[in-house]
């Protein structure tokens, strides 16, 4: 059996080797660990690997970690679910980030909330970017500009970039082309706000391909704390 360490540990590899192999820096690409229905003890292992940054889906499943981890005080913490807004203050008051930003009112909600002896809220706008249906998100460049304006004047919010989450495509090209749209969307905000600097995309599936195509974050949670009980 590997440990959590272990698997860390080659994710980080990987994510090297692929950097290496574009004549990138490593620490260009950070490591989410997506660590959803995984216990407090999981978590733990990583940290104690020096895995720092978390992502959670779930409002009271992540802030029950929150809690019970606060003593580690670096530990940055991102909310990545779907947000309904009578949840919004929840997540306001205990992450550190939100990547599933989809439309003003959420956004409005999460600056109003931030308790305002905490930073500003890091924020991600979620791009949908195959168009589906299913899946929360901007869709079209005007949109995502209005939005991005919208949230930018926020008070207790800063804007960071973008996050999605492809719908699977049939093979490593048209994956590629995906993404290369979203590092377009990506580069039109780089543009106009100076602070924007994280495109979060690419999971265990695609992280070649997004790294290729500019992601600045990958989210992993399989193959860092293997197979989830649930299908989510
Ligand atoms: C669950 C999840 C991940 C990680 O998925 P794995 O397949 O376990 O690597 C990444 N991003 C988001 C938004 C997720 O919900």
């Amino acid at each position: 059996m590997t440990t959590i360490a272990e698997r860390l540990q080659s994710a980080l590899e990987s994510i090297a080797q692929h950097c290496t192999a574009l004549n990138k820096s490593p620490q260009q690409v950070a490591l989410l660990a997506v660590s959803k229905t995984k216990p407090v003890e999981a978590i733990e292992q990583a940290y104690a690997a020096g895995q720092r940054l978390f992502g959670e889906n779930y409002v009271q499943e992540g802030i029950e970690k929150i809690h019970s981890l606060q003593h580690l005080k670096d530990i940055q913490w991102h909310f990545i679910g779907p947000l309904q807004s009578n949840k919004s203050k929840a997540v306001a008051e205990h992450f550190d980030w939100v990547q599933s930003v989809d439309r003003l009112k959420i956004a409005q909600r999460l600056s109003a909330q931030r308790p305002p002896q905490k930073a500003p809220l890091q924020v991600l706008l979620q791009i949908n970017i195959s168009g589906e249906d299913s899946k929360s998100g901007v869709t079209d460049n005007a949109e995502l500009l209005a939005l991005a304006e919208e949230v930018n004047a926020l008070p207790n919010l800063t804007l960071r970039g973008l996050m999605a989450i492809p719908a699977p495509q049939q093979n490593e090209e048209a994956q590629r082309l995906v993404f290369n749209q979203l590092h377009q969307l990506f580069e039109l905000l780089r543009a106009r706000y100076p602070q924007v600097d994280t495109l979060s995309m690419g999971m265990s599936g695609d992280m070649q391909a997004a790294i290729q195509a500019g992601s600045t974050m990958v989210r992993l949670g399989t193959a860092i704390f293997g197979e989830r009980q649930k299908n989510t």
